[in-house]
Protein backbone atom coordinates (compact mmCIF):
# COMPACT_ATOMS: atom_id res chain seq x y z
CA UNK A 1 0.00 0.00 0.00
CA UNK A 2 1.39 3.50 -0.95
CA UNK A 3 2.50 5.41 2.27
CA UNK A 4 2.88 8.90 1.15
CA UNK A 5 0.79 11.04 -1.67
CA UNK A 6 -0.10 14.64 -2.94
CA UNK A 7 -3.52 13.95 -1.48
CA UNK A 8 -5.95 11.53 0.11
CA UNK A 9 -9.40 10.96 -0.42
CA UNK A 10 -11.32 9.17 2.26
CA UNK A 11 -14.85 7.20 0.82
CA UNK A 12 -15.94 6.02 -1.81
CA UNK A 13 -18.94 7.42 -2.86
CA UNK A 14 -19.61 9.75 -5.79
CA UNK A 15 -18.57 12.87 -4.18
CA UNK A 16 -15.29 11.38 -3.36
CA UNK A 17 -14.26 9.88 -6.74
CA UNK A 18 -15.46 13.01 -8.76
CA UNK A 19 -12.78 14.91 -6.11
CA UNK A 20 -10.15 12.12 -7.04
CA UNK A 21 -11.18 12.27 -10.86
CA UNK A 22 -10.59 16.08 -11.00
CA UNK A 23 -7.85 16.20 -9.29
CA UNK A 24 -6.00 14.34 -11.72
CA UNK A 25 -7.40 16.95 -14.47
CA UNK A 26 -5.51 19.13 -12.46
CA UNK A 27 -2.54 17.46 -12.85
CA UNK A 28 -2.51 15.76 -9.26
CA UNK A 29 -1.20 12.45 -10.56
CA UNK A 30 -0.07 11.25 -6.57
CA UNK A 31 -3.31 10.74 -5.02
CA UNK A 32 -5.20 8.02 -2.87
CA UNK A 33 -8.63 7.21 -1.91
CA UNK A 34 -9.42 5.37 0.91
CA UNK A 35 -12.86 3.67 0.95
CA UNK A 36 -13.65 1.34 4.48
CA UNK A 37 -16.00 -1.16 2.53
CA UNK A 38 -16.10 -0.90 -1.70
CA UNK A 39 -16.57 1.85 -4.20
CA UNK A 40 -20.50 3.26 -3.80
CA UNK A 41 -21.26 0.92 -0.59
CA UNK A 42 -22.38 4.26 0.94
CA UNK A 43 -25.81 6.30 -0.06
CA UNK A 44 -24.77 6.89 -3.23
CA UNK A 45 -25.82 3.47 -3.86
CA UNK A 46 -29.11 4.36 -3.07
CA UNK A 47 -29.43 7.70 -5.09
CA UNK A 48 -32.52 7.57 -7.40
CA UNK A 49 -29.78 8.47 -10.13
CA UNK A 50 -31.63 11.94 -11.66
CA UNK A 51 -29.63 14.17 -13.32
CA UNK A 52 -31.58 17.48 -13.72
CA UNK A 53 -30.06 21.07 -14.30
CA UNK A 54 -33.19 22.75 -12.50
CA UNK A 55 -32.06 25.38 -10.33
CA UNK A 56 -32.54 28.80 -9.26
CA UNK A 57 -28.98 29.37 -8.68
CA UNK A 58 -27.01 30.50 -11.39
CA UNK A 59 -24.30 29.27 -10.18
CA UNK A 60 -25.50 25.59 -9.24
CA UNK A 61 -27.18 25.69 -12.56
CA UNK A 62 -23.94 25.90 -14.13
CA UNK A 63 -22.88 23.23 -11.78
CA UNK A 64 -25.36 21.21 -12.96
CA UNK A 65 -25.04 21.73 -16.38
CA UNK A 66 -21.24 20.44 -16.05
CA UNK A 67 -22.15 17.47 -14.41
CA UNK A 68 -24.69 16.43 -17.45
CA UNK A 69 -21.75 17.38 -19.79
CA UNK A 70 -19.51 15.55 -18.06
CA UNK A 71 -21.93 12.32 -17.76
CA UNK A 72 -22.10 12.79 -21.73
CA UNK A 73 -18.61 12.08 -22.20
CA UNK A 74 -17.41 9.79 -19.51
CA UNK A 75 -18.33 7.07 -20.34
CA UNK A 76 -16.21 7.73 -23.98
CA UNK A 77 -13.69 8.92 -22.33
CA UNK A 78 -12.79 5.94 -19.94
CA UNK A 79 -15.16 2.70 -21.32
CA UNK A 80 -17.37 2.23 -18.29
CA UNK A 81 -20.62 1.75 -18.75
CA UNK A 82 -23.16 4.35 -16.91
CA UNK A 83 -26.31 4.51 -18.58
CA UNK A 84 -26.68 8.19 -19.32
CA UNK A 85 -29.89 8.64 -20.99
CA UNK A 86 -31.34 12.13 -21.32
CA UNK A 87 -34.51 11.40 -21.07
CA UNK A 88 -35.65 14.86 -20.38
CA UNK A 89 -37.96 16.21 -17.64
CA UNK A 90 -41.01 17.73 -16.70
CA UNK A 91 -41.91 19.90 -13.97
CA UNK A 92 -45.91 20.41 -13.75
CA UNK A 93 -46.57 24.31 -11.95
CA UNK A 94 -50.60 24.03 -9.90
CA UNK A 95 -50.23 27.54 -8.55
CA UNK A 96 -49.35 31.47 -10.09
CA UNK A 97 -46.49 31.18 -7.78
CA UNK A 98 -45.13 28.04 -9.35
CA UNK A 99 -45.57 29.40 -12.90
CA UNK A 100 -43.81 32.71 -11.32
CA UNK A 101 -40.53 30.36 -10.01
CA UNK A 102 -40.86 28.24 -13.51
CA UNK A 103 -39.91 32.01 -15.67
CA UNK A 104 -37.50 33.02 -12.86
CA UNK A 105 -35.92 29.65 -13.56
CA UNK A 106 -36.19 29.38 -17.59
CA UNK A 107 -34.46 33.32 -17.02
CA UNK A 108 -31.57 31.13 -15.66
CA UNK A 109 -31.24 28.49 -18.11
CA UNK A 110 -31.60 31.07 -21.27
CA UNK A 111 -28.65 33.05 -20.09
CA UNK A 112 -26.61 30.00 -19.66
CA UNK A 113 -27.96 28.18 -22.58
CA UNK A 114 -29.55 25.20 -21.26
CA UNK A 115 -32.54 24.20 -23.26
CA UNK A 116 -35.97 24.91 -21.07
CA UNK A 117 -39.69 25.64 -21.92
CA UNK A 118 -42.73 26.29 -20.68
CA UNK A 119 -45.50 24.54 -22.31
CA UNK A 120 -49.10 24.39 -21.34
CA UNK A 121 -50.96 21.29 -19.76
CA UNK A 122 -52.04 19.68 -23.48
CA UNK A 123 -48.68 19.65 -24.31
CA UNK A 124 -47.51 18.39 -20.65
CA UNK A 125 -49.97 15.59 -21.01
CA UNK A 126 -48.92 15.05 -24.70
CA UNK A 127 -45.15 14.61 -23.72
CA UNK A 128 -46.23 12.59 -20.27
CA UNK A 129 -49.52 10.29 -20.93
CA UNK A 130 -49.87 9.15 -17.87
CA UNK A 131 -50.25 13.51 -16.82
CA UNK A 132 -53.78 14.47 -15.55
CA UNK A 133 -54.39 17.89 -16.51
CA UNK A 134 -56.71 18.93 -13.98
CA UNK A 135 -55.41 21.93 -11.79
CA UNK A 136 -52.30 22.00 -13.94
CA UNK A 137 -51.62 25.99 -15.30
CA UNK A 138 -48.40 25.05 -17.39
CA UNK A 139 -45.05 23.21 -17.20
CA UNK A 140 -41.54 23.49 -17.58
CA UNK A 141 -39.79 20.97 -19.47
CA UNK A 142 -35.95 20.53 -19.67
CA UNK A 143 -35.17 18.04 -22.45
CA UNK A 144 -31.62 17.81 -21.22
CA UNK A 145 -32.36 16.30 -18.07
CA UNK A 146 -31.85 12.49 -17.80
CA UNK A 147 -30.66 9.86 -15.45
CA UNK A 148 -27.62 7.55 -14.83
CA UNK A 149 -26.45 4.60 -13.03
CA UNK A 150 -25.33 5.99 -9.75
CA UNK A 151 -23.02 2.96 -8.92
CA UNK A 152 -21.62 3.79 -13.08
CA UNK A 153 -21.30 6.64 -12.79
CA UNK A 154 -19.01 6.28 -9.88
CA UNK A 155 -17.01 3.73 -10.81
CA UNK A 156 -16.56 5.68 -14.47
CA UNK A 157 -14.93 8.32 -12.40
CA UNK A 158 -12.78 5.51 -10.31
CA UNK A 159 -11.30 4.26 -13.45
CA UNK A 160 -10.87 7.96 -14.96
CA UNK A 161 -8.61 9.18 -11.80
CA UNK A 162 -6.91 5.36 -11.62
CA UNK A 163 -6.43 6.03 -15.11
CA UNK A 164 -4.50 9.37 -14.05
CA UNK A 165 -2.55 8.15 -12.11
CA UNK A 166 -4.65 7.78 -8.71
CA UNK A 167 -5.06 4.44 -6.34
CA UNK A 168 -8.06 3.31 -4.45
CA UNK A 169 -7.70 1.26 -1.83
CA UNK A 170 -11.02 -1.01 -0.66
CA UNK A 171 -11.67 -2.21 2.92
CA UNK A 172 -9.60 0.60 3.84
CA UNK A 173 -11.10 2.49 6.72
CA UNK A 174 -9.91 5.45 8.01
CA UNK A 175 -9.22 5.88 11.69
CA UNK A 176 -7.26 8.45 12.24
CA UNK A 177 -6.53 11.63 11.04
CA UNK A 178 -3.66 14.35 12.10
CA UNK A 179 -1.62 17.30 11.29
CA UNK A 180 1.63 16.64 11.93
CA UNK A 181 4.25 20.15 12.43
CA UNK A 182 5.80 19.55 8.89
CA UNK A 183 2.35 20.24 7.23
CA UNK A 184 1.55 16.84 6.10
CA UNK A 185 -1.59 14.71 7.25
CA UNK A 186 -0.82 11.44 8.43
CA UNK A 187 -3.86 9.01 7.94
CA UNK A 188 -4.41 6.11 9.76
CA UNK A 189 -6.38 2.97 8.45
CA UNK A 190 -7.14 -0.29 8.84
CA UNK A 191 -6.65 -2.15 5.52
CA UNK A 192 -8.37 -5.50 5.31
CA UNK A 193 -6.55 -8.25 3.62
CA UNK A 194 -8.98 -11.50 3.72
CA UNK A 195 -9.86 -11.53 7.49
CA UNK A 196 -6.35 -9.81 8.60
CA UNK A 197 -6.28 -6.11 9.61
CA UNK A 198 -2.98 -4.56 9.11
CA UNK A 199 -2.97 -1.33 10.83
CA UNK A 200 -1.45 1.48 8.20
CA UNK A 201 -0.12 4.65 8.08
CA UNK A 202 -0.37 6.81 4.93
CA UNK A 203 1.11 10.65 5.44
CA UNK A 204 0.01 13.45 2.84
CA UNK A 205 0.92 16.96 1.46
CA UNK A 206 -2.00 17.98 0.12
CA UNK A 207 -5.21 17.69 2.49
CA UNK A 208 -7.30 15.40 2.79
CA UNK A 209 -11.11 15.43 1.60
CA UNK A 210 -14.74 14.77 1.81
CA UNK A 211 -15.66 11.95 3.86
CA UNK A 212 -12.43 12.77 6.09
CA UNK A 213 -14.14 14.77 9.50
CA UNK A 214 -16.89 12.93 9.30
CA UNK A 215 -15.35 9.56 8.69
CA UNK A 216 -13.32 10.05 11.93
CA UNK A 217 -16.17 11.22 14.30
CA UNK A 218 -14.07 15.05 13.80
CA UNK A 219 -10.84 14.01 14.91
CA UNK A 220 -9.44 16.10 12.26
CA UNK A 221 -8.13 19.72 12.55
CA UNK A 222 -11.02 22.31 11.31
CA UNK A 223 -9.98 22.67 7.53
CA UNK A 224 -9.36 19.28 6.94
CA UNK A 225 -12.57 18.80 4.83
CA UNK A 226 -12.28 22.23 3.22
CA UNK A 227 -8.45 22.56 1.70
CA UNK A 228 -9.06 19.98 -1.42
CA UNK A 229 -12.17 21.88 -2.19
CA UNK A 230 -10.48 25.21 -2.57
CA UNK A 231 -7.54 23.63 -4.94
CA UNK A 232 -10.19 22.75 -7.20
CA UNK A 233 -11.49 26.16 -8.02
CA UNK A 234 -14.33 26.89 -10.41
CA UNK A 235 -14.93 23.68 -12.57
CA UNK A 236 -18.20 25.62 -13.69
CA UNK A 237 -16.42 28.00 -15.21
CA UNK A 238 -13.90 25.98 -16.69
CA UNK A 239 -11.11 27.81 -14.53
CA UNK A 240 -9.92 25.39 -12.70
CA UNK A 241 -6.67 26.66 -10.54
CA UNK A 242 -4.07 24.83 -9.88
C1 LIG B 1 -26.53 10.49 -10.25
C2 LIG B 1 -26.89 10.98 -8.88
C3 LIG B 1 -28.06 11.71 -8.70
C4 LIG B 1 -28.40 12.19 -7.45
N1 LIG B 1 -29.55 12.90 -7.31
C5 LIG B 1 -29.91 13.37 -6.11
C6 LIG B 1 -31.10 14.14 -5.94
O1 LIG B 1 -31.83 14.35 -6.90
N2 LIG B 1 -31.38 14.60 -4.72
C7 LIG B 1 -30.57 14.38 -3.65
O2 LIG B 1 -30.86 14.84 -2.55
N3 LIG B 1 -29.44 13.64 -3.78
C8 LIG B 1 -29.09 13.15 -4.97
N4 LIG B 1 -27.94 12.45 -5.10
C9 LIG B 1 -27.05 12.36 -3.95
C10 LIG B 1 -27.17 11.03 -3.23
O3 LIG B 1 -28.44 10.84 -2.70
C11 LIG B 1 -26.15 11.00 -2.07
O4 LIG B 1 -26.35 12.11 -1.23
C12 LIG B 1 -24.74 11.04 -2.58
O5 LIG B 1 -24.57 10.02 -3.56
C13 LIG B 1 -23.77 10.86 -1.42
O6 LIG B 1 -22.48 10.75 -1.95
P1 LIG B 1 -21.23 10.82 -0.96
O7 LIG B 1 -20.04 10.45 -1.78
O8 LIG B 1 -21.22 12.16 -0.29
O9 LIG B 1 -21.52 9.78 0.19
P2 LIG B 1 -21.55 8.17 0.18
O10 LIG B 1 -22.08 7.62 -1.09
O11 LIG B 1 -22.28 7.79 1.43
O12 LIG B 1 -20.03 7.78 0.26
C14 LIG B 1 -19.28 7.89 1.42
C15 LIG B 1 -18.35 6.71 1.48
O13 LIG B 1 -17.46 6.91 2.58
C16 LIG B 1 -17.17 5.64 3.12
N5 LIG B 1 -16.66 5.87 4.46
C17 LIG B 1 -17.33 6.30 5.54
N6 LIG B 1 -16.52 6.35 6.61
C18 LIG B 1 -15.29 5.95 6.17
C19 LIG B 1 -14.02 5.78 6.81
N7 LIG B 1 -13.85 6.01 8.11
N8 LIG B 1 -12.97 5.37 6.07
C20 LIG B 1 -13.10 5.10 4.74
N9 LIG B 1 -14.30 5.23 4.10
C21 LIG B 1 -15.37 5.64 4.80
C22 LIG B 1 -18.51 4.92 3.05
O14 LIG B 1 -18.34 3.49 3.08
C23 LIG B 1 -19.05 5.39 1.71
O15 LIG B 1 -18.76 4.51 0.65
C24 LIG B 1 -27.57 11.94 -6.34
C25 LIG B 1 -26.40 11.17 -6.52
C26 LIG B 1 -26.06 10.70 -7.76
C27 LIG B 1 -24.81 9.87 -7.93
Amino acid sequence: MKTHARAIVIGGGIAECSLLYHLTKLGWKDVVLLEKCVLTAGSTWHSAGLCTMFSGSLRLMKLLRYSVDLYRRLEGEVGQHMGFKPVGSLRLATSQDYEDWFQHVGAIAQSVGIPFELVDRKEAARLSPLTCEDGILSAAVMPADGYVDPSGVTQALAKGAKQGGAEIYENARVREISLLPSGEWRVVSDQRSGHDYGRRRGECGGAVGARGRKACGGRTADCADTAPVRCLGDWTDGQARS
